[in-house]
């Protein structure tokens, strides 16, 4: 019998009866259970012959074992993580396993359900349109909206093009004259509203778009937030964390702003001279015990502050160079790979936390920039990327197509939860990773100039699947060539051109 923990009320805790931890399970013992689970999933047997081990109805054609089961090794000990972590398994399992009721046909060979692309495209405009009053809280996540949007459909192959005239009208009156965006009307100007509107233009292109934005204005606004330690403030009188330090590096590099600071920041008093100065030593402190990376030194590390943090080093220089200077690598990989669940396949944020499909951006886009740093600089031409794809990314295609799309239309946290356009984009923008390798090139767009490396990233397609799986492989293709998605490019999430061609109209201005 569980004897329940002393402690405080809400925790849930209850320690295994017996003094002595349970044994490990023997390896001939966990393979004869591996055994006996596949069977009575290929038998349909509703009952599991063996405890701990959840088997419900057969899994279609195509699903292995390890996504139709709950983890075989498990801890003893229970608690209110524990039966959550359980719950969950238990609530993707139907999903995974492609018995679900609330699944769309058709299934490919591996079992996994169709991305609803047209679904996904309806719901994604849908969501540009007028909210009731209900939705005010909103307010300031306008350009969140707007590029959540823009950045799915672009995703799943949509012009977005043709939002340039309702995208200038919706940005034009949340510039602030003293430089950067607000998130709506009359609002500060924030880092992440501003990240959202660079990024929204930057994929409707052309000329209104690019010369919407004040970028001397947005140079003194950023000069504002540069702090002696080497980040970033997100506003002015605001946090200082690795938020701020990614969006201002992606805004200062798109729009080409010079690297020098304002005479008038404040920074400049305690001898810093530079937007990067200081900055990587100041990422590396974020950087845990654990591996992960923090939003600020000694906080805990989380999946989308690991990404911004990646990403600004990749920003910053080549990643064989910037990574492995200011991360600990191994133990980074250790972080990342702890982030991914079995049987679910998708990432969890943070240890002890659920799996959530937004983290198959924030995790899952770290994946390409680990793995370019490991692998270096790569001939244009005939790159040769030794380090391959160090997650399943069997597993992270099947738990974005098997569990996150909504019957309606739009993707999501996981089931059970609704979908919105935040998830919308952030699963898809997982799901187009696993479709592509990409690398840093000895080839840029940018010929000279601190942000050569930034704009060196190309990609090559992994093939699609449509074959049943002989060979076991976490890194095996799931996915069938109708469920292609385009490659973003993976510093600025955002297509390779849209980056490109803003960067390219911006240098080519006269600096006043
Ligand atoms: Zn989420």
């Amino acid at each position: 019998m569980p004897i329940p923990a002393r402690g405080r009320h809400r925790r849930r805790v209850q320690f295994p009866a017996q003094t002595t931890p349970a044994p490990a399970p023997a390896a001939g013992n966990l393979d004869r259970r591996l055994r006996e689970a596949e069977s009575a999933s290929a038998s349909a047997s509703a009952i599991s012959p063996v405890p701990k081990i959840m088997t419900t109805t057969a899994a279609r054609a195509g699903v292995s074992t390890l996504f139709t089961v709950r983890p075989l090794i498990r801890d003893p000990l229970v608690t209110e993580t524990s039966q959550l972590q359980d719950e969950t398994v238990d609530v993707c399992l139907p999903f995974l396993q492609g018995t679900a009721a609330a699944q769309k046909p058709p299934f490919n060979v591996h079992g996994v359900p169709a991305l609803q692309r047209d679904s996904h495209v309806a719901y994604l405009y849908d969501s540009l349109e007028d909210y009731p009053a209900g939705f005010v809280g909103l307010d300031a996540s306008r350009p969140w909206m707007v590029y959540w949007a823009l950045a799915g459909l672009s995703l799943l192959g949509e012009d977005v093009t043709k939002f340039r005239r309702r995208v200038c009208a919706t940005f034009t009156p949340i510039q602030n004259q003293s430089g950067g965006f607000g998130g709506g009307h009359g609002q500060i100007s924030h880092c992440a509203p501003t990240y959202a509107t660079i990024l929204s233009l930057a994929m409707v292109g052309g000329d209104d778009a690019f010369k919407l934005v004040d970028r001397t204005a947005m140079w003194r606004w950023l000069g504002r937030l540069k702090q002696p330690d080497g980040s970033f403030r997100v506003c002015e009188g605001g946090e200082e964390d690795v938020r701020g330090a990614y969006c201002a590096m992606v805004i200062i590099s798109l729009l080409d702003l010079p690297l020098t600071l304002p005479p008038d920041a404040e920074a400049r008093k305690h001898g810093v001279e530079t937007f990067t100065s200081g900055l990587a030593e100041y990422l590396s402190r974020c950087q845990t015990y654990e591996g992960g990376i923090s939003a600020s030194p000694g906080t805990e590390a989380h999946g989308a502050y690991a990404f911004c943090a990646l990403a600004c080093l990749c920003i910053l220089g080549e990643p064989e160079q910037t990574i492995n200077r200011h991360m600990d690598v191994p133990l980074l990989l250790s972080w990342l790979s702890a982030r991914q669940y079995g049987p679910e396949g998708g990432y969890s944020g943070r240890t002890n936390k659920l799996v959530d499909g937004c983290y198959s951006h924030w995790v899952g886009n770290c994946w390409p920039l680990v793995q370019a740093a490991l692998n270096g600089r790569q001939s244009a031409a005939s790159p040769t990327l030794a380090v391959g794809n160090l997650y399943s990314r069997e597993g992270l295609t099947r738990y974005i197509l098997s569990c996150c799309q909504a019957k309606n239309g739009g993707l999501r946290d996981k089931p059970g939860k609704h979908q919105d356009s935040y998830h919308t984009c952030y699963t898809l923008a997982g799901l187009s990773t696993t479709q592509y390798h990409h690398y840093h090139t000895d080839s840029s767009t940018v010929l000279a100039g601190p942000f050569n490396s930034a704009f060196s990233w190309q990609y090559l397609r992994i093939a699609a699947s449509e074959a049943v799986l002989t060979e076991p492989s976490s890194d095996a293709s799931v996915f069938s060539e109708g469920d292609r998605l385009a490659a973003f490019h993976p510093l600025y999430v955002i297509p390779h051109q849209a980056a490109a061609s803003m960067h390219a109209w911006c240098s080519e201005q006269r600096w006043i």
